[in-house]
């Protein structure tokens, strides 16, 4: 049996969620603090303060901003050449495959006058390591996360750039800036605790894969970081962040938005636009493990600005495909690691979760003739 936050969507089978005695998410209880209790002029202050330790006169680069493409990417490069007065450098980890409307979105980003260093890996390696993270781990974009992390500190170190302005982090918007001691952000440690299921760069020897193929993913050592100085801050500690209105302004620039509607399991068209299988396959895949997806976090969003009642946002994740086999991408993907598609649903089957979903007398999933699953404990029957 699962529950929901009283207050947003979520339910209490996501990981480490946790839940006040009123039956409200720690997600819920957070914006609220974001909203009533942080003093973002002093935030602003303390920003300036420090950027001003870092600022040059415009013949180098003094910041990096790693990017996706995305509209929070806008947003940074946005406020931090404008409000800011720094030089950004963009550094782009390049997706496993590249969506057209992605592929837009970053060069409409250079097309604001940007510099972008795009860093494409070994891409035999880098299939390796993806077949790796769908078949060993149940994420078929585990490699995507160490690159977005890795890339921006390899670069720096490379150029000798020591400040990197990252955007949001969930994990640690409310918990404080980078350039505190307590927080190790920046630490290798963090990278794998938080961000690689637990399974290390280093470990992907025991799957077949040379280390020396790899070396875009291999993070800088502490010596490289410490003679450069590199720093990280997140801006979304010293803006009040907000996803939609980050959308708004870079739609109105001319940004791409989806150009088929909502991603599929998504509510939205502004959202994992870059790569074919985060914006389907790696939200399916939460989905099958912990019985919810993309579109339940962005009508969580919703929510939490206030822009949504729950209500509304119930009625409309019943009209999104979340939960749905997201086909759209599958043939590429079973192409991609040259697998058949018995084999891909075999591999699906492996990591869903079987106390949240239906099965016969004999244990076996329930499908319908789409492969899709039937969820025990949606919200609207609550
Ligand atoms: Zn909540």
């Amino acid at each position: 049996m699962i529950t929901f936050c009283k207050k947003c969507l979520m339910p209490s089978s996501r990981p480490e969620q946790v839940f006040s005695d009123e039956g409200v998410c720690d997600a819920c209880i957070s914006t609220a603090r974001k909203i009533d209790q942080i003093d973002w002029a002093a935030r602003e202050l303390e920003f300036r303060a420090i950027l001003d330790g870092y600022r040059g006169d415009g013949s180098k680069y003094d910041c990096i901003i790693p990017v996706s493409g995305g509209k929070d990417s806008v947003f940074q490069a946005l406020t931090m050449r404008e409000k800011y007065a720094m030089n950004p450098l963009c550094v782009n980890h390049l997706p496993c495959d590249l969506t057209e409307v992605g592929w837009k979105n970053l060069l409409f980003l250079r097309d604001l006058g940007f510099d972008m260093i795009h860093v494409g890996s070994n891409r035999k390696a880098y299939r390796e390591m993806v077949r790796l993270g769908f078949t060993k781990l149940g994420d078929s974009c585990w490699p995507e996360h160490i690159g977005i992390f890795t890339t921006p500190i390899r670069v720096a170190v490379q150029y000798q750039i020591p400040l990197v302005i990252w955007g949001e982090n969930s994990q640690f918007e409310y918990g404080g800036p980078a350039s505190k001691k307590d927080n190790h952000f920046l630490d290798r440690n963090w990278l794998e605790q938080f961000q690689m299921l637990g399974y290390r760069v280093s470990d992907v020897v025991h799957d077949g894969i040379n280390l020396n193929d790899i070396k875009t993913f291999a993070y800088p050592s502490d010596s490289e970081i410490l003679a450069v100085g590199v720093t990280g801050l997140f801006l979304g500690y010293y803006e009040k962040w907000d996803s939609k209105k980050n959308a708004d302004t870079a739609i109105a620039l001319g940004w791409n938005r989806n150009p088929g509607g909502p991603v599929e399991g998504a509510f939205n068209d502004i959202e994992n636009l870059d790569c074919k299988w985060i914006g389907g396959l790696h939200d399916y895949m939460k989905f099958i493990k912990y019985g919810y997806g993309r579109a339940t976090d962005q009508l969580c969003i919703e929510v939490r600005a206030g822009r949504m009642t729950r209500e509304d946002a119930i009625e409309n994740l019943k009209q999104t495909d979340e939960g749905k086999v997201p086909w759209k991408y599958i043939p590429d993907f079973l192409e991609y690691l040259s697998i058949t598609e018995e084999e891909f649903t075999a591999t699906l089957d492996r990591f869903t979760n079987r106390r949240l979903f239906l099965t016969d007398e004999r244990g076996r999933l329930i499908k319908d003739e789409k492969g899709n699953l039937t969820f025990k404990y949606p919200i609207w029957e609550q």
